[in-house]
């Protein structure tokens, strides 16, 4: 039997969702080919023999890529059966549908595209018909892994680097969990996981870790939600890393509250080889923050900056500066607090142009702020449509999106970037006398590890 698997995006990763259920399928005799878009074509003669094809989608801008992809498959292949998996394949379900998607898997999705796979090599000849148990699509139970198959996919050097003091290190990528114990309202782990979370098992982990360093990784990042959501695996898996592979680093997400509630971990983090942590502050507004169910006040996340520069673990702080509570106040804050702590370089400065999104079945429609300025579901964007109640925001956000796309393309640096923004943000600040400022001068931006790929939605 004939399997196709797509990826369209995965933060420039080499996909953990494809590598997995290849290795899945493969074990009951499936032949799998896998097609990560990011780097690959699709090939037309290979999509016409399948039987089953699988979109993985882990996130927004991937379901959003994949739209033209579904519809691309059909024109090659109109008889195969079509799945969608991944965290925003439930959350999509009815838009996905209308494209012609069949079967849909949310959560721990390996069981369940093997379960499918099974029944269509019983009824080849009747795939439109082929069903399996749904509802439920969404699945939380506890997976006995395998290790990935990454032997199908593109070389590792095709995908985002780490750029580090003066050198640029391959990078590889897995998972250690799957998703999350907390709720977040704006979170899209929220409505799949409910609060849970799974781990792969250790053994797997590292196994997977082995191969990529065979394949030239000499980076790894955990792309679990949050490394600390189940801090003893986690703790147990990097210290067998840094025994077996020394010279390998990693980087870890982990929220304000794990770093607090952790913070004797976090030195073994730091002697293990961790490079940067990425935590979703999100805003230091603590009116924003309780809004948003995130578990850290402003306060909680100044604690955690001072914890980790004490060990000169540098962090990677991820923000939504863009949401219906946002005020010049709080946006020039957010700004000011950056500058004094010197995170300039240590923020993508896309993060200060990252807008609220609401995306199907999301928590925040709970909130009554939220329902006062939501619009319809917008189709074509895949998520709810909000304008902010005071036009001046709407205007601010449009220029610092444009700030950020043309130091980009000029190619300035994170800190260039950031005191242009500082400087547009106050200058048209309607309560403020316009302030001009001298920027302290920065390290060099290389000096901060970071991804090539930032991290956003
Ligand atoms: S802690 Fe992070 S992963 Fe967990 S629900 Fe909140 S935002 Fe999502």
């Amino acid at each position: 039997m004939n399997v196709v698997l797509i990826s369209t995006y995965d933060l420039g990763h080499q996909p953990f969702g494809l590598a997995s259920p290849a290795a899945w399928l493969k074990r009951v005799g499936a032949s799998v080919k896998c097609f990560d878009l990011t780097v690959q074509k699709l090939e037309p003669p290979v999509i016409k023999k399948a039987c089953l094809i699988g979109f993985f989608l882990p996130m927004h801008t991937a379901t959003r890529q994949a739209i033209k992809i579904i519809q691309l498959v059909k024109q090659f292949n109109s008889k195969a059966h079509l799945c969608a998996y991944g965290l925003y394949a439930p959350l999509n379900k009815e838009f996905l549908s209308e494209l012609g998607i069949q079967t849909f898997f949310g959560g721990e999705f390996e069981e369940g595209l093997l379960q499918l796979a099974n029944v269509i090599k019983l009824n080849p000849n009747q795939l439109d018909k082929v069903t399996i148990n749904q509802p439920p699509y969404i699945s939380v139970a506890r997976q006995e892994f395998c290790k990935p198959d990454r032997t199908n996919l593109p070389s590792l050097k095709n995908y985002a680097h780490l750029l580090t003091a003066g050198s640029k290190k391959v990078s590889g990528y897995t998972e250690a969990s799957r998703g999350c114990q907390h709720h977040c309202k704006h979170c899209p782990i929220v409505p799949v996981y409910q609060g849970k979370f799974r781990v792969v098992q250790k053994e797997i982990v590292l196994q997977d870790i082995q191969q990529q360093i065979n394949a030239g990784a000499e980076h790894i990042t955990f792309g679990d939600p949050d490394f600390f959501n189940g801090v003893k695996h986690s703790l147990e898996i990097v210290r067998d890393l840094n025994r077996r592979y020394p010279q390998v680093s990693y980087d870890v997400t982990i929220k304000i509250e794990h770093l607090l509630r952790y913070a004797s971990h976090l030195q073994s983090l730091k002697e293990t080889g961790c490079l940067f942590i990425t935590s979703a502050v999100e805003s230091l507004d603590d009116h924003v923050l309780k809004l948003l169910n995130k578990g850290h006040t402003q306060n909680d996340f100044l604690k955690a900056l001072e914890l980790l520069s004490a060990l000169e673990l540098p962090l990677n702080p991820t923000f939504i500066p863009f949401t219906p509570w946002t005020s010049w106040k709080n946006y020039c804050e957010l700004l000011d607090i950056l500058l004094e702590k010197n995170l300039m370089e240590c923020i993508s400065p896309v993060q200060l142009a990252i807008r609220l999104l609401i995306p199907s079945e999301s928590p925040l429609l709970e909130l009554t702020e939220i329902q006062k300025v939501v619009k319809s579901f917008n189709k074509k964007k895949l998520s709810y449509s909000w304008k902010h109640p005071d036009p001046s925001i709407e205007g601010l956000y449009c220029q610092i999106q444009q700030q950020v796309y043309q130091g980009n393309s000029q190619g300035l640096s994170r800190s260039q970037i950031f005191a242009s923004i500082w400087t547009l943000a106050h200058s048209k600040n309607p309560s403020e006398q316009h302030n001009s400022m001298t920027f302290p001068v920065q390290p060099s931006r290389t000096t901060i590890p970071f991804l090539e790929e930032p991290w956003y939605c």
